[in-house]
């Protein structure tokens, strides 16, 4: 019988991996993404994958976030054979975004080595950039709204509105629809086009990232004229950890907009990310897919000074306010924002921006909730900077513009499974769409197998 069974991102946000097997037993892997967060979740990135890779036939990328895509590699290495089909603007995107992955999970094992703080011996990284550079030859790429067949399976990309390239996937499979939501964008965003309308299907996977909440309808724009100028005034740093694709453009358009409107609230500020070049030419390459203009894009691009350099980041360091410090990673999971937040944390005078979503279980998530001691490279560091929560600055639907996008669909899908979501969240979404549309909502545990 052929059966979806939910893999990851069941009962969480990170993860997401679902298995679709046919009648005749072909199988699908829609995304393939890290676990990131708690630690029992992030364990789950060393055990075995629940089914054996040379066992699936092709994977089916929603978007390039790793927790989507961040998985790919390791099942490369452990022989995965078939084709990883996507967008071009995602595969372009993966392939920054899993190099950067394998030099992350690289530096993590060496400094553990060095500092003699893991429990294995010696630390070793999940994947490599070899590893990363097999799993590129495997791409395959089509436009929204094409159909292409991959076996028994019948595949259809539509706009998510979520990050550039990102997609919803239509897959047909003896004679059922069933509509992978993918993480769902924003309505009216300054730079992404709004989510295409969610097309027919007989059982819809959606996700439920804020479920249980609405964004508020702050001007983002008027948000980062207030704090620069607050910033200027107390000669403050600011610093923003933020995933190097996708959030960091559009910080970084927020910004321009405050520069461009307001000169005298000019300040500098630094992208400090190894990437962001590479991802600057990109966000030019994809421009039409992009609300932009060329010369926009080119703008908001040269926003912020590029560190690349690991030598310019720790000069960096030296430096004192006012000034905006962008870096990665978007939950200080790792990356070189937290040599930052060690250096300018420290100071009630400066300032950490969350504009996006914390996983429970990062850093991010733990100085939310208000603690302040937190550990980094082993040791707890007292963290005493200002903490303003964005999070009106959000790259997924809320729970109205989800029951919105839901609404699209012309005829109600006969099932609805919700993913992606702390458990509050996605069973508040349930009980919304179970009264105010009368549908069938389920919330999949994980490893659960459903048939179809
Ligand atoms: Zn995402």
């Amino acid at each position: 019988m052929a059966s979806i069974k939910f893999l990851g991102a069941a009962g969480t946000v990170t993860g997401s991996r679902f298995l679709v097997t046919s009648n005749s037993g072909q199988r699908i892997l829609i995304d393939c993404g890290l676990f990131q967060g708690l630690k029992n979740l992030r364990l789950k990135n060393w055990s075995s994958f629940p089914v054996d890779p040379r066992e699936i036939n092709a994977v089916i990328l929603s978007h390039a976030h790793v927790d989507h895509s961040g998985y790919l590699p390791k099942l490369v290495k452990e022989r995965f054979d078939g084709y990883i089909y996507s967008t071009s603007a995602t595969k372009a995107q993966a392939e920054i975004l899993l190099y950067d992955s394998a030099h992350l999970k690289q530096e993590e094992a060496d400094y553990a080595n060095k500092k003699k703080f893991s429990k294995h011996e010696p630390a070793i990284p999940l994947y490599t950039d070899e590893d990363v550079r097999q799993t590129m030859l495997k791409f395959r790429t089509h436009k929204y709204k094409e159909i292409f067949h991959v076996g028994d399976f019948t595949i259809k990309f539509s706009n998510a509105g979520h990050i550039l390239g990102a997609c919803s996937v239509l897959v047909e499979v003896d004679h059922k629809k069933i509509l992978f939501s993918g993480d769902i964008g924003r309505v009216d965003d300054q730079i992404l086009f709004d989510p295409a309308p969610a097309p027919d299907a007989d059982i819809l996977v959606l996700e439920s990232t804020y479920g249980n909440r609405l964004h508020p309808k702050t001007n983002p724009i008027e948000a980062f004229k207030d704090l620069i100028r607050k910033a200027i005034e107390d000669k403050s740093v600011i610093l923003i950890p933020s995933f190097a694709v996708g959030r960091a453009q559009s910080i970084l358009y927020c910004i321009n907009q405050v520069f461009e409107q307001y000169p005298d609230l000019r300040l500098p500020a630094y992208l400090n990310s190894p990437m962001a070049k590479s991802v600057t030419a990109l966000y030019e390459h994809f421009v039409s897919e992009l609300k932009l203009s060329s010369l926009e894009c080119n703008k908001v691009c040269h926003t912020a000074k590029i560190i690349q350099s690991v030598e310019e980041s720790i000069e960096l360091n030296k430096q004192s306010g006012p000034m905006i410090i962008i870096s990665a990673s978007g939950m200080l999971a790792g990356g070189r924002v937290l040599h930052h937040l060690k250096n300018f944390g420290k100071d009630p005078n400066n300032i950490i921006v969350f504009a996006g979503f914390q996983a429970e279980g990062t850093r991010g998530a733990t100085l939310l909730r208000g603690e302040r001691l937190i550990k980094i490279h082993g040791y707890y560091h007292e963290i005493q900077a200002q903490i303003m929560n964005f999070d009106f600055f959000s790259a997924h639907a809320d729970q109205e513009e989800l029951i919105n996008w839901v609404k699209t669909m012309q005829t109600p899908p006969k099932q609805v499974y919700l993913v992606h979501g702390e458990p509050l969240a996605a069973d508040t979404l349930r009980l919304k769409l179970q009264e105010n549309l009368g549908l069938n909502v389920y919330v999949p545990l994980d490893q659960e197998e459903r048939q179809i």
